[in-house]
């Protein structure tokens, strides 16, 4: 029995494991992880791993010195595959039954694939570290990229693409990249960069089929056209890694649907990119895919599972490095909305600027202006 479980050993279940303990929580703690690695850092992945400026080491989010100070059992290969919630246990693959007190679920997402380019030699999602070393080991010996997704992810990995001098193209139906995260105007700012660093942009643009010759991605079938290609990155968005949840009795949609505490049922949380809870500022419910919000949680269910009651209301903030832009995002700048230059001049790539909509700054945005940007955070109006 432990007094908490944790399933999910990556940013947001080591948050949570790592704040209790700061907090002083002395009861035993378990974090389980279906993959082999400690846990490691995700956003390097795209970046500096897949350039290859950093080795996977460097990924590692803790020591293993700290991991162990932390007095946490950590059990790493072991898949969690259902949970009785009733009897308080979560089962893992080969039929383990784990008694917990309190659960902190903290699965993340699986990435969403795309039927006729899955499993095809030279196609390949991003995700995880052993996602990013068969993908560098095959961008070695290519010419030839195509990102399928102008998300983040997929606008990182074109960057980086471009970094390791492969001709790349990115292909997307949506009118500009990034347009779900900063808008249509700051979007098409940044397929501006992206084409003044060689970047073929195809947005507006459907991939109907892979092209196979001799069992391996040669080209891909466009609504512009066919598309050359050594390899295929699939970046077209991730699902909530709730597939063990499914017969648990928890509420799923798109998440796991928690109250304004971060709590799914008695004694079970949700943390990180698979929660989905009930902002109280925002008033409505929100699932944020980021790394800060990833620590930020796991301190809040910390919090909470230690007695404090208290709502999770964060500002979202996420960051992004393509080129030579860090782009830091405070707040909502998905609509439409009106955007003001705060300061600098987008023409020199260096600038914040405020999103507003009924006359209320909504969100920030910074393009390599850390300082700016956090300053100008506090013009975000809260709802009410
Ligand atoms: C390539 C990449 C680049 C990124 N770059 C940025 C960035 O620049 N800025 C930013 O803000 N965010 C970025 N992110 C997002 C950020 O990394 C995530 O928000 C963060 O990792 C979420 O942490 P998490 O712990 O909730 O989920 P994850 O990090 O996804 O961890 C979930 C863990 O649970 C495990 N798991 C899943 N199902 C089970 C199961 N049934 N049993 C046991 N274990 C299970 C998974 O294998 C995984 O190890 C990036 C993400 C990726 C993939």
């Amino acid at each position: 029995m432990s007094d908490v479980l944790v399933v999910g050993a990556s940013a947001a279940g080591l948050a949570t494991a790592e704040s209790l303990r700061r907090r002083g929580f002395t009861g035993s703690i378990r974090l389980i992880g279906d993959e082999v690695h400690q846990p490691y850092d995700r956003p390097p992945l795209s970046k500096k791993v897949l350039s290859g400026v950093w080795g996977a080491d460097q990924t590692a989010l803790r020591a293993p010195a700290d991991l162990a100070a932390l007095d946490i059992d950590l059990v790493l290969s072991s898949r969690a595959v259902s949970v009785d919630v009733r009897r308080q246990e979560v089962v893992v693959s080969g039929g383990r039954r784990l008694p917990y007190g309190d659960l902190v679920i903290a699965t993340g997402l699986a990435p969403r694939r795309l039927g006729a380019f899955d499993g095809l030699a030279g196609t390949h999602v991003l995700r995880t570290l052993d996602d990013v070393e068969r993908l560098r080991a095959e961008l070695a010996a290519a010419e030839r990229l195509i990102v399928l997704g102008a998300g983040v992810l997929g606008c990182e990995i074109a960057a980086t693409g471009r970094q390791l001098g492969l001709g790349v193209t990115v292909v997307d139906p949506a009118p500009v990249p990034m347009g779900a995260q900063v808008g249509p105007e700051i979007g098409e700012m940044l397929a501006g960069l992206h084409r003044a660093n060689g970047v073929e942009v195809l947005t507006g643009t459907k991939a109907e089929a892979p092209v196979v010759s001799n069992g391996r991605i040669t080209e891909v079938l466009t609504s512009a056209g066919l598309v050359a290609a050594d390899v295929v990155v699939v970046a077209v968005g991730s699902t909530p890694a709730t597939d063990w949840l499914e017969d648990s009795g928890l509420i799923l949609d798109d998440g796991v649907v928690c109250d304004s505490r971060c709590r799914a049922a008695d004694n079970i949380y949700a943390v990180g990119d698979v929660a989905r809870w009930w902002h109280e500022r925002q008033a409505r419910s929100v699932r944020l895919e980021n790394r800060t919000n990833a620590t930020e949680q796991g301190l809040a269910v910390a919090d909470n599972i230690m007695g404090a009651n208290k709502p999770y209301v964060p500002v979202p903030y996420f960051w992004t490095d393509q080129y030579d832009i860090r782009m830091q995002v405070f707040g909502d700048l998905s609509g439409a909305h009106t955007i003001r230059v705060l300061e600098g001049d987008p023409a020199t790539r260096k600038f914040v600027a405020a999103a507003e909509s009924g006359g209320r700054v909504v969100g920030v945005i910074g393009w390599n202006s850390a300082r700016g940007v956090r300053k100008a955070r506090e013009l975000i109006a809260d709802r009410d």
